[in-house]
């Protein structure tokens, strides 16, 4: 694609120039001149602009040389003072998926400012060859336009075949700004990655038409195959006998930031975490009301759990969205994982299938949510729970 200014079109009005995210456009002589070192083609300003003066022109499509890309780069977080742990997960995946594809090299870059080094050698010893980091004290706070350029800079050195980066907040604005400049393709939300045997291509699954199916989705001619994946979905592998370096790139430049973050404050005004819980003690539809959630809460507090719910459970207005495990809700990998009165429908499982040990109570023993249950109490949650609270309590 090529970008062009026709002069004789151009009125100078300028309405191209606040439109244009990248400052590509000034005027020179009352006419518009675009910064193609800049420019990424997007094509903003030829909406804006009201006198069909620019022109974006599709070039006919060539196949894109792919076969210098290699190996597998997770786009870390650094928040709060800490690596977040959606890092661990994913730089342990891709350990995973570059032994498929011959033992390929898996890097880690990370942003941020002030960042202890024992977290960072943690990267390592999670699956890393080696970590890249950018320690600058502009990248205190996050901020999309600024990282999506570092990150975007770093993998166009690196050229990884595969990128993968937590479906956080931070990397949901993040990476789609990345896949674009680089015009390759991104899936977001995974829930299982794999590497197809021989064609080498990685295979991103992900639920697909409202969650009634799973779709896996192959990246084959653009390059890199982007990925994003919400925390807990993976599992972090350490191997304290894993070696890797930790490289310092200093060279690079932090761009201007066109607007300013000053203070960041953490949300308090929900109690709950259900993500981060060891123990989770969900409530579906079979709890018949929210009076009836006190004996999930009183079970939840004895185990010192949280409390999660179905969006069944959410939609009746039985319990707030905070507490919503699911496709649309939090994905959660708690110890243990008990699910009272919830049938496990697929959008359910793919926010608490990789808890460590499940146990499920349902009146109903063909419900989908014993196929995953390592325990399943067929019975009236009414009847079980009292129980269970009553045993719990004797101990
Ligand atoms: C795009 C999309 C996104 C979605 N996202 C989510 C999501 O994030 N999270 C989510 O949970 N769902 C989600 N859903 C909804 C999902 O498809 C199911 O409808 C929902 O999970 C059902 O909730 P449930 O299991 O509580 O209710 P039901 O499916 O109605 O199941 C209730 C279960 O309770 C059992 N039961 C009834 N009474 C008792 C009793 N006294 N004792 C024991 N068992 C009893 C029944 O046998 C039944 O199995 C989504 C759907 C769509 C289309």
């Amino acid at each position: 694609m090529s970008i062009e200014i026709i002069k004789s079109k151009c009125v100078g009005c300028g309405l191209c120039i606040p439109v244009c995210v990248y400052d590509a456009i000034k005027l020179i002589d009352k006419i518009a001149v675009i910064d193609l070192d800049k420019c990424t083609l997007c094509g903003a300003c030829v909406e804006a602009c009201n006198f069909d003066a620019i022109i974006l022109t599709k070039e006919e499509k060539k196949d894109k040389d792919i076969s210098d890309y290699s190996g597998i780069l997770v786009v870390g977080e650094f928040r709060h003072g800490e690596v977040h742990h959606v890092t661990y997960e994913l730089v342990s995946k891709a350990r995973k998926l570059a032994g498929k594809l011959d033992d390929v090299n898996v890097s880690c870059l990370i942003m941020g400012t002030d960042m202890p080094e024992d977290s960072l050698e943690k990267i390592i010893t999670a699956g890393a060859d080696k970590v890249i980091k950018i320690d600058n004290p502009e990248l205190k706070f996050f901020n999309d336009e600024v990282f999506s350029k570092l990150v975007t800079e770093v993998l166009i050195n690196e050229k990884p075949e595969i990128v993968l980066t937590g479906a956080t907040s931070e990397g949901r604005a993040l990476i789609p700004l990345v896949a674009v400049s680089l015009r390759t393709g991104l899936t977001a939300d995974c829930t299982g990655l794999d590497i197809d045997p021989e064609k080498k291509l990685l295979l991103q699954t992900r639920p697909a038409f409202g969650g009634n199916i799973m779709a896996t989705i192959i990246c084959p001619n653009h390059r890199p195959q982007i990925a994003t994946v919400r925390p807990k979905v993976m599992k972090i592998i350490l191997d304290s006998n894993r070696k890797g370096e930790i490289i310092e790139k200093k060279d690079i430049k932090v761009s201007r930031k066109l607007t300013e973050i000053l203070e960041t404050v953490k949300d308090e005004s929900t109690h709950v975490n259900v993500a981060d819980a060891d123990i989770v003690v969900s409530g579906g539809r079979g709890v018949g009301g929210p009076k009836n959630f006190e004996l999930i809460e009183k079970l939840a507090d004895l185990l010192k759990a949280a409390v999660g719910a179905s969006r069944a459970a959410v939609d009746s207005d039985w319990i707030t969205y905070s507490h919503q495990v699911g496709q649309t809700g939090k994905t959660v990998a708690p110890k243990l994982y008990i699910a009272c009165g919830i049938s496990g429908a697929v959008q359910h499982q793919v926010g608490m299938r990789s808890s460590d040990f499940i146990i499920a109570i349902n009146k109903d023993s063909s419900a989908p949510i014993f196929d995953i249950a390592d325990i399943g109490i067929v019975g009236d949650l009414f009847e079980v729970i009292p129980e269970l609270i009553k045993l719990i309590e004797k101990n």
